[in-house]
């Protein structure tokens, strides 16, 4: 597809006028008025000095000034940066200065945090949006907002550093629009830079453009049979400073021109009440999410029946869940891979009778995989062999912001991508995830994948979850240990759950060091965060 975003977006407004596009807590906004909004916002930031390539940082959860701000930045040829509202300072200080945005738009809770950020950063102009105002208290109660506020936005601005440069929402909701003949982005522009997740180090910003973006939600678009242009409604749970959240909600339900409904954090509740009045048809998620939103309608007895498409990425989908989803809606869950570098899809199982639980399926429209030795990703391995992924697509980003070392390491030749991931292919072309690459346990020689010694240890009765990660040992290489979360009521037996490794896995797999912990370390979207995990080992060992 040969357009940007900005064109795509114009077309859904085109097409579906008067549809609802974005809902927040009851409030609508219609495809017209979102055109709109985009309009007034661009002018609005125009006024404020951005231009062509600019950084914007948006530093906000779920809600509709974060669609509207998204595709303002983007018509006016500058750069999105997503940031997790929730980070701390110090996690922000470190992205702020990686893309160094002039101008950041921000949760009001936030804004402090921005404000005191470092001058010499060059963050010039702070745009705050109030979202607790629009919740009804309800929600901030579910949230655990504060009730009363304790600081109003304007009281923030006033005591910051920065507060020359500091505005409120409405003073660029309610700009004059840009001009019609201001010149918008090109195709191959840089439309945002999107961190990784920082599962294994620290995230790194990955350039996209409007051509990978645009790509990868029209290969979504040709993916999903029987989508209903105009009529779909997509929930919004996962964060869109996500490469996964963002393609999904931001992009592809756009494109289609779906209701887009608004969770700023995910909570059974206020989901299960949303669907009171206006009905998921289509809900992308993460394996947690199915599981807690299953449980939750089943106590409360709400239907989920209207969901006949739930996705899940990002992190394997254990077979029960599917089974226990797809008993509680009648629907489909299935599931797809991708990264931050790949916009984010690449792979998926197709929508329909032919998917196959513990795949994640075959390669998305115009996209191609390799898989080659570890060591020497120029050697291909041979059919049905492990080896790591690689991939190629219009959806491939065009390096990492700052880092020409790893841009060069992770982009090969003739546009192939190295994913980290091992994998296997089957004959009839399905892909499994194996582990990543560089979380293989090495011990007297053996590799060991630790996914795999995690899904035995959960097989266990009294294990509910599980990490397992490589401590180096005594003779040099590395040890198994697990960190496990006990199944309510439970009490550790140590030797009861190797007994159990011992009749699914091979010897030299068994955790040698299984701790019992209240909870596993995850990141935002739900990921554990094994390198975590095993400092605490190390930790703990004295
Ligand atoms: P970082 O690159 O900063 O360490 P990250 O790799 O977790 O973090 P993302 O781009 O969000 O950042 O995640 C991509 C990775 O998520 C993939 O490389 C893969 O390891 C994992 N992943 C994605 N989908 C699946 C899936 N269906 N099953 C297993 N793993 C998956
Ligand atoms: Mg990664």
């Amino acid at each position: 597809v040969d357009e940007t975003l900005v064109e795509m977006l114009d077309g859904a407004v085109r097409r579906h006028r008067k549809a609802v596009a974005l809902e927040f807590f009851g409030e609508t906004t219609t495809y017209a008025e979102l055109g709109e909004a985009i309009e007034r916002v661009a002018g609005g930031l125009r006024r404020l000095g951005v231009d062509r390539g600019d950084r914007v940082a948006i530093v906000l959860p779920n809600c509709p000034q974060h669609v509207i701000a998204f595709y303002a930045v983007l018509r006016l040829g500058a750069i999105v940066v997503e940031h997790n509202p929730l980070y701390t300072e110090r996690e922000l200080r470190h992205q702020f200065e990686d893309h160094g945005a002039a101008v950041a738009i921000v949760w009001d809770k936030v804004v402090p945090t921005v404000l005191d950020l470092p001058s010499d950063l060059g963050v010039a102009r702070v745009v705050s949006v109030d979202l607790t105002r629009a919740m009804p208290l309800r929600t901030r109660i579910a949230l655990r907002l504060p009730i009363a506020k304790a600081r109003s936005s304007r009281a923030a601005l006033t005591t910051g550093v920065l507060a020359s440069g500091a505005v409120d929402w409405s003073d660029v909701a309610d700009a004059r629009p840009i001009r019609r003949s201001h010149a918008g982005p090109e195709v191959d522009d840089v439309a945002v830079l999107q961190y990784t997740s920082g599962t294994t180090g620290r995230p790194k910003g990955a350039i996209l453009t409007h051509r990978n973006l645009r790509a990868n939600a029209a290969q979504g678009e040709a993916w999903v049979p029987g989508l209903e242009r105009g009529r779909e409604v997509v929930y919004a749970v996962l964060p869109m400073f996500h490469a996964y959240g963002l393609t999904l909600c931001a992009t592809f339900a756009m494109s289609m021109g779906a209701r887009l409904v608004l969770f700023p954090r995910f909570d059974p509740a206020l989901v299960l009440q949303a669907m009171r009045s206006a009905p998921a048809t289509f809900l992308p998620a993460v394996p947690p999410i199915y599981e807690r939103l299953a449980a939750a309608a089943a106590e409360r007895r709400v239907s989920l029946g209207s969901i006949r498409f739930a996705i899940s990425g990002a992190m394997s989908l254990p077979v029960a869940t599917v089974e226990t989803w797809e008993r509680a809606t009648g629907g489909l869950l299935i599931e797809g891979y991708g990264m931050t570098e790949t916009s984010p899809v690449a792979i998926g199982n197709p929508l329909g009778p032919s998917r196959r639980p513990g795949a994640v399926g075959v390669p998305f429209p115009s996209t191609e995989l390799r898989v080659v030795d570890p060591d020497e990703p120029t050697v291909d391995r041979g059919p049905g062999e492990e080896g790591e992924l690689l991939l190629r697509g219009p959806q491939v980003f065009q390096g990492y912001w700052n880092r020409p070392e790893e841009t060069r390491e992770t982009l090969l030749d003739d546009g192939w991508l190295r994913t980290g991931d091992l994998v296997r292919v089957d004959a009839d072309g399905f892909v499994t995830i194996v582990d990543r690459r560089k979380e293989l346990i090495i011990t007297g020689g053996f590799n060991v994948a630790p996914s795999e010694v995690e899904e035995a240890l959960v097989a266990h009765p009294d294990v509910a979850e599980a990490a397992v990660v490589g401590l180096p040992s005594r003779s040099g290489g590395e040890t198994v240990a697990a960190a496990v979360v006990l199944a309510p009521g439970a009490e550790l037996d140590v030797e009861a759950i190797r007994e159990h490794g011992r009749s699914r896995l091979a010897a030299y797999k068994v955790p040698r060091r299984i701790v019992a912990v209240d909870d596993l370390p995850r990141s935002l979207i739900g990921k554990v965060l094994r390198r975590e995990v095993r400092e605490a080992l190390l930790a703990s060992d004295g």
